[in-house]
């Protein structure tokens, strides 16, 4: 029997000093992932300090917004039921998000998944993912 994802209402993101820049970028619809400019690595989600050399060089850089799911997880107990997963980014990094607007019994790891936005309860939008 298919479970098709249904319109779940998504509190709102807290941004906080460290995560305003992302959410920043994510009221324009752009995804953001962190780079270290002191030993090239990239990594999700952006931080101040590099998870790799500790280094304090980072910057943002945008992502392509493709990937393919590393590992997921139907919630079916919920009101609206969804899938939380995370997903390997095209960029190397795994983010951990939903797979949204499509029947979550289709869903399979390993699957080719492309950015999608969805909005939230007076927040920014947060990026999630549909299969391609
Ligand atoms: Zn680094």
């Amino acid at each position: 029997m298919a479970t098709p994802a249904g319109d779940r209402k998504i509190p709102a993101p807290q941004p906080n000093p460290e995560t305003k820049a992302f959410w920043d970028a994510c009221e324009a619809h752009r995804l953001m992932i962190g780079k270290c400019n002191s030993c090239g690595e990239v990594h999700f989600y952006p931080r101040v300090l590099c998870p790799f050399c500790f280094s304090d060089k980072t910057s943002l850089q945008e992502a392509a917004g493709t990937g393919e799911i590393y590992t997921y997880s139907v919630m079916r107990r919920a009101p609206v039921p969804y899938a939380i997963a995370y997903v390997k980014l095209a960029e190397g990094p795994a983010m951990m998000t939903n797979i949204v607007d499509c029947d979550l019994d289709q869903i399979r790891i390993g699957q080719k998944v492309k950015l999608v936005w969805k909005s939230t309860e007076g927040g920014p939008p947060v990026p999630m993912f549909t299969p391609i």
